[in-house]
């Protein structure tokens, strides 16, 4: 999406996925202006309208009428980086006591009843309470 600024006709090149159903303000990298506006579905419902105090959300990009340039912090938003920590981190093998793996948290001796885990230990003590109507048919 494109704001060009009514006033210094600077060109605000606005990212799709922030501003496509945003309410809020904006400011013109040209001259600092801050413009209400209001969007939905990539599209501009209401605005742009001068307004005062800070900007929610930065332009990406922009560009004065001669074709130039305007980046830098406090005038257009950083690049989005991918996070460091989220991705490409392995996940650690867990095993239960029995050394084999497992897929989620391994168990305990006290969540145990002799050999079997003790949620299914119990399913097997009471059937009828534990288990939905008609899950395992009569025998
Ligand atoms: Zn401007």
């Amino acid at each position: 999406m494109l704001l060009t600024c009514p006033k210094c006709k600077t060109k605000n090149f606005l990212d799709p996925y922030p501003f496509w159903n945003f309410k809020g303000k904006t400011k013109c990298a040209g001259c600092g202006t801050v413009w209400r506006l209001e969007t939905a579905a990539g599209r501009c419902t209401s605005g742009p309208e001068a307004a005062d105090g800070q900007p929610d959300l930065l332009p990406g990009f922009a560009e004065k009428p001669d074709y130039t340039a305007i980046t830098g912090p406090g005038l257009t938003r950083a690049a989005p980086r991918a996070r460091k920590d989220s991705v490409c981190r392995p996940i650690p093998i867990q095993r239960n006591v029995r050394g084999q793996i497992v897929s989620g948290r391994p168990l305990k001796k006290d969540e145990l009843v002799g050999s079997r885990p003790r949620f299914i230990a119990e399913a097997i003590a009471a059937p009828a309470a534990s288990t939905p109507k008609g899950a395992r048919g009569t025998v």
